[in-house]
């Protein structure tokens, strides 16, 4: 299983990924991951990353693309791959293309998580995440059983730095203007499948695994 998950920003793309990645055991690649970890770790690469996620604009392609490639190399990816959050552009989506071509790679299948732009807002800055595991809640719509605490591992949550009002907004723009001709560029290639993310969490994944097949 070789998928790409995009979606609009704050549409369910990491909530549905961790779902993915357990049901069919493959690895989940988020570029925003491996970025807030690096600025975490504190390294040139976290620092450079820092400097654009704080405004909600794109990290650079020539940083993006490198780690990317790098991480598909790893003996986890053999099994198959998640990709979720990258391609952005249209010049990320063209050198993955030329790499998995290289590399004998074959993509299955490229998910659309749709919701619709005027709720999105709401659901970033209600975003609350582990700072332990990761894992993602909503203070409204996916509330941890404990204010404030993981029900997974019991480490307190925090609020990204980028999910404020402002930077949302900026980050909904910009996936209009950069991260939306991919939906095309998948299209043409046959591999788009669209799925209704404005839905309860659990009928989400249900859907996706329609899509997907066992
Ligand atoms: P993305 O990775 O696409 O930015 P997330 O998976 O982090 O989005 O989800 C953004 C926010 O919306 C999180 O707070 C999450 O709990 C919440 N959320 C995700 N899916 C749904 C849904 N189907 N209904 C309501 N809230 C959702
Ligand atoms: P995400 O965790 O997917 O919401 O991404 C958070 C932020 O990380 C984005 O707003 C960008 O600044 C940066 N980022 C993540 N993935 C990419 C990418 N493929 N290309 C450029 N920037 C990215």
């Amino acid at each position: 299983m070789k998928v790409l998950i995009m979606g609009r920003p704050g549409a369910g793309k990491g909530t549905q990924a961790a779902n993915i990645k357990e049901y069919y055991g493959i690895p989940h690649i988020s570029t925003g991951d491996m970025f807030r970890a690096a600025i975490k770790n504190q390294t040139k690469l976290g620092l450079t990353a820092k400097e654009y996620m704080d405004k909600g604009a794109l990290v650079p392609d020539e940083v993006t693309i490198g780690i990317v490639q790098e991480r598909l190399l790893e003996d986890d990816c053999k099994k198959g791959f998640l990709l979720d959050g990258f391609p952005r552009t249209i010049a990320q989506a063209e050198s993955l293309e030329s790499f998995l071509n290289e590399n004998g790679i074959v993509l299955d299948a490229v998910l659309d998580v749709d919701v619709p732009v005027e709720i999105l807002v709401r659901r970033m800055v209600g975003r609350r995440v582990c700072k332990g595991c990761g894992a993602t809640y909503h203070v409204e719509f996916n509330a941890p059983k404990k204010d404030g605490i993981c029900d997974v591992c019991g480490t307190p949550l925090i609020q990204r730095n980028d999910d404020n009002q402002a930077t949302a907004e900026n980050r909904l723009n910009v996936y209009d203007k950069q991260t939306a001709p991919l939906l095309e560029f998948y299209k043409k290639r046959n591999l788009l499948k669209t799925v209704n993310g404005n839905q309860a969490l659990d009928k989400v994944f249900e859907d996706i695994k329609a899509v997907l097949g066992a």
